[in-house]
Order: structure tokens, then sequence, then C-alpha cells
């Protein structure tokens, strides 16, 4: 079960880089392309308060936008599925050196257009074709720009301001090594993603908590380096947000997200309010099912029915996902096709590579998913939303140019759980079996509102206490986080869940937070797509053509607007009550089939 090098894994589990540049001299021609244009582009430094040189000046670096965008791909995605390649880091290295000095060259487009007249902007959106709404937006962050000067030294200072992610993901997947566990005389190898994808989700008790004890007291052994380098991220954030003129860093993250303070924290505290009732009851299904002496923070992840877990191979994947999105139509169904056809994927698992999931898309380009295939349904759903991203991103950067592909993040993970519900849908639809039904609902529970709407919302409300500290001038240690998190857990939870040690650590497993505010989002967006996948339930195409035309739209309107196009109005509670109280359905339903089934009664 040692996980291979990169080397040995079979070369059709992994994407196919050649798919941005055929050749590396396709790469070097492009890298040359692009120190050209920013050449170009210094023609305009200067003249930025002219309508027509603000036109044909965004038109240029649009196109070296394209340029740095496929090349930043190239570079970037291969160091992804494998941090011990020295020569895939040496060429990000490279590549990023390269960006920062082009950035600095070009911070001016940025501050002259702020500094430029406001009637000379607005003369300028008049014209634009493609720009409009990155001109209003700069005319929208005008309060918000510093001075020319200032900007520059800041683009200038960009990686080092940037460097805690690097270090996090460094502390995380290059220098953490797991030793084996053992469990009754046997040995089992321990990793991030081996805990992640396998272990949490064991069926044999012993192991599986065994297995989390293993791998928190691993990851204890960073919680220090862990803490000061968030502390420096959230630093960082409260300067940056204070320099700009915003009264606090959350303030800064949501008015760049064009969402309101209420709609923010609504997520949070209603979230935290009415689904813990639910997820309780969950947790204690979860309980009765397996016979469990108790239910802890390591047993959450548990599959309800594990024997109802079949494995799924690579193929019968592309079948499910194909069945489950045809209702979004052919079109849809062939970009499907063609992603598991032409490796799209990267599905292998070995060492240094990133966990979890993400889909990259260069624009007008084909997608590049990151994730591993363990022959689980699971996988099938991962697969699915990562799909998700990959036809929200096909949709508008096709009808729309890249300054308008800048979706919101509170609207991001919208289509990607959308193809979740739309598969789990399908799947409820195919059978009349009564374990096959509770299966299907308890995986929608596991994978897609566990996963988005407890386990990244607990993040958020961390999060939310986390940035009060900073705010108060204040910084904060493993020993604050911990005791935070601790809180976090025992508020969601209550009495029915026991906090095993190390589940307080559980803030250090996550990217997010160096990402500003980004755990929140997802619940935002499933809330989003429940809402519109109910309507696609009752109205069918009307609604569906509605949000294919959301899809298209990619960032022309911003996030109320897009999901008011897919018929959800995110300014009231109402979407997001509806949702829990879906999610409420979903496990009474699972509550009653297991009555039915094994004569387990649930209160
Ligand atoms: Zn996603």
């Amino acid at each position: 079960m040692k996980l291979l090098e990169r080397k040995d894994v079979p070369l059709e589990l992994t994407w196919d880089m050649s798919l941005i540049y055929p050749t590396e001299a396709d790469y070097e021609k492009d890298k040359e392309k692009l120190k050209k244009l920013c050449e170009e582009l210094t023609y305009y430094q200067g003249k930025l308060n002219d309508s027509d040189n603000i036109i044909a000046c965004l038109k240029k670096y649009e196109e070296f936008l394209i340029v740095e965008d496929h090349l930043g791909s190239y570079a970037s995605l291969p160091v992804s599925v494998d941090a011990y390649d020295r020569n895939a880091e040496k060429r990000y290295s490279l590549m990023a050196t390269l960006f920062t000095e082009c950035s600095a060259k070009l911070s001016f487009i940025e501050s002259e257009l702020s500094e430029a007249d406001e009637k000379v902007l607005n003369q300028a959106i008049e014209k634009a074709d493609g720009c409009a709404n990155y001109l209003k937006d700069i005319l929208r962050n005008k309060a918000h720009q510093l001075s020319p000067e200032c900007e520059k030294m800041l683009s200038r200072l960009n990686r080092t301001l940037d460097a805690s992610y690097d270090i996090y993901e460094k502390a995380k997947l290059a220098d953490m090594r797991f030793d084996d566990f053992e469990v009754n005389g046997t040995k089992y190898p321990l990793g991030y993603s081996l805990f992640e994808d396998n272990y949490e989700y064991e069926v044999d008790t012993d192991i599986r908590r065994t297995a989390f004890k293993a791998f928190s007291d691993k990851i204890r052994q960073y919680e220090n380096v862990t803490a000061a380098c968030y502390d420096a991220y959230c630093l960082k954030e409260k300067e940056m947000a204070e320099l700009r003129g915003f009264d606090s860093a959350i303030d800064a993250d949501l008015f760049y997200q064009k969402v309101t303070r209420e709609m923010y924290d609504r997520q949070i505290d209603m979230i935290t309010n009415d689904l813990s009732p639910i997820m309780r009851k969950y947790a204690r299904a979860l309980k009765a099912v397996h016979h469990l002496d108790k239910m802890t923070f390591a047993d959450l992840k548990l599959p309800l029915d594990s024997e109802y877990d079949p494995e799924v191979s690579i193929e019968q994947a592309n079948e499910y996902i194909r069945n489950g999105l045809a209702i979004l139509g052919d079109d849809y169904v062939s970009m499907v096709d063609e992603a598991f056809r032409n490796r799209w994927f990267d599905l292998a698992k070995n060492q240094g590579k990133e966990t979890g999931g993400f889909c990259s898309s260069p624009y007008r380009k084909n997608s590049f998913i990151l994730m591993s295939f363990n022959n689980k349904m699971s996988d099938v759903f991962t697969a699915a939303h990562e799909l998700g991203h990959a036809g929200h991103f096909r949709a508008c950067s096709n009808a729309q140019s890249l300054f308008d592909t800048w979706v919101s993040g509170y609207v991001i993970e919208a289509p990607s759980t959308m193809n979740e519900l739309l598969l789990a849908r399908y799947l409820l639809n195919s059978s009349d079996d009564k374990r096959f039904k509770r299966w299907v609902l308890s995986t929608l529970i596991q994978n897609t509102y566990y996963h988005n709407m407890v386990t990244h919302l607990r993040e958020a409300w961390y999060q939310r206490e986390v940035y009060k500290i900073i705010e108060k001038g204040e910084s904060v240690n493993a020993e604050i986080l911990n005791e935070l998190f601790h809180r976090n857990l025992e508020v969601f939870w209550g009495d029915d869940v026991e906090l095993n040690e190390g589940s307080e650590l559980t803030w250090m497993r996550q990217p997010h937070y160096y990402m500003g505010l980004y755990s929140y989002c997802y619940s935002a967006s499933l809330t989003v797509s429940t809402a519109a996948s109910r309507l696609i339930e009752k109205e069918g195409a009307a609604a569906v053509e509605r949000w294919k035309e959301m899809l298209k739209a990619g960032s022309t309107l911003g996030p109320i607007e897009l999901a008011k196009l897919a018929g959800v109005d995110v300014t009231t509670d109402q979407p997001l009550r509806e949702t829990i109280a879906y999610i409420g359905e979903i496990v009474d339903q699972i509550c009653e089939l297991t009555e039915e089934i094994d004569g387990i009664h649930i209160d």
C-alpha cells in the first residue's frame, strides 16, 4: 500500500500537459511572447488618461494575461502533482520570478487607471469591448487604491507577501513524513492523503481511531510553525485592508466579492444554529447503524452503509456522470466524455501530490482536474463536482473576454455542487431498492452537505473568530487556535459527538485560510445550487436554460445578480432556510429507511 513515486504511476492516470503546450519549445516560445507583450505594454505608461489609449492598452493587456494564464498553468500544475520534482519546481520558480518582474513593470496600468479622470473612464466604458466590467471595477475600487509608487512597491513584494501559503504547503506536503501505525500487531502506512482519502472512511473502528491519533500526533509536531505562518498571513490581511481604507480584513474581502456583511454573517450564524440539530441527528444515526460504543469526531466520515459502497471503475464513473448530467444537454455530456477520453484528469495516487481536488481552467483551453481515484462512489461525486467547474469556465470563457471570467467566490462552487445534486437525483431515480436509496441519500449528506456546509462552514466560523482577535491588534498562536477550534466543534456537535484529542488541530488541515474568505463560500454556493436544483426538478428545461445562462454570464454580473438569473434571491434568508429544511428532510428519510431496513429507531 506504499505510495508510488510519480515516475511509476501509469500514464493513463495522469493529466496530459501537452494539451496546453505540445512541446517544451512551445512553452519557451510563449515565454518570449509574454516578455515582448510586457515590453509593448510599457508604451502606454503615462498615457492612460485617454479613453482610446485605455481601450488599446487593455486589449493588449488581455492578450498578455491570457499568455500568462497558459504559462502559469503549465508551470504550476506539474508541481501540484509532484512536490519532489526538482525540474518542475525550478521551472515554476523561474516563471514566478518572470511574473513578478512583469507585474512590477505593468503595475502602472491599474494605478494609472485608478488615477484617471472619472469622465475619461466613463468614456472608455462606453467604447469598451470586453473590458467594460473591468473598468467599472476600477471605478468601484478607486477609493481603495494607493499611490502608484506604493502599488509598485507592493507588487514587487507580492511573492513575499504571499509566502505563508507556500510555507504552509511545504510543511504539509514536503516535510511531514508519517510513520506507520500499528493495530493488533499489523502495521499500516500513513500519509496525509492516505488519512484523508482512506482512513477517515475506514469501517474498522480500531484502525480508524488509531489512524486519527497517529495522524494528529504527527501534525501536532508542526502546530507552532503552522500557527506562526497563519498569524503572519492574518496580520498581512489586516494591514493591507487598513492601508486600503477598509475597516477590517473581512470588510475588504467582502467588498471584492461583492457580498454584504449581512449575507456573510447569515451563512455562518444560521447554519451554526439551524443545521446543528439536523447533523447531530445524522451523527446519532451513524452511531446506531454501526453499533458504536460512542460517537467521536474521528467517526463522523464513516459511510452510513459501507456494504453499499460498491467498487467503481473509471469507465463506470464516466457512465454515471454522463447519465447524471444528461439533463444539462448534449454539449455538456460531450464535454464530460472528452474530459475522460483526453486525460483532463490526474487520478493517480503518488508521493508528493497535493491532497483533495481542484480544477484549473486556463482560458479557452481544456480544464485540468486534480484528484485521486480510489474506485469509490465518492470519487464519482468528486469528478462530477470538478467537471462542474470545467463546464462553468468553458461556458463563460467561450462567451466572454478574460476579464469577464473572474467570478465571485460567493457563487464559484454553485456549478460544481449542482452537478453533485443532479448526480444524486439521477441515482435516486434509477432504483426502488430501499438500501440503495438510503445509500444515495447518505452519500449526499456525507459528500455534499457535510463537506460544504459543515466542514468548510466550521472553518468559516473559526476564521471569523480569528479575525476578531487580529482586529484587536493581538496575534494568535497554536494554543489559541486549538482552543478556538475546540469551541467551534463543541458549539456545533454538543453532547452528540465526543471530540477526540487531536480534533482541535483540524484548523491545520485546510489551505483555504490562505485564500481570504473562501471557506464560507462553499455553503453560500451550495445554497444557490440547492435552490436552483429544486427549480430544475419542478420546472425542467426552462430552469436548465436559466442555469446555463448563469454559467455563460461569467463575471459580467455580481453574485447577487447571477443567483437571480438562476431564479434564486440571496438577498433574503429564504434560499438558505429552504436548503437547511431540505437537508432535514434527507436526514429524516435516512432515519425512516433505517427503521424499515434495520429496525433501528433514531430520535
Ligand atoms: Zn469546487
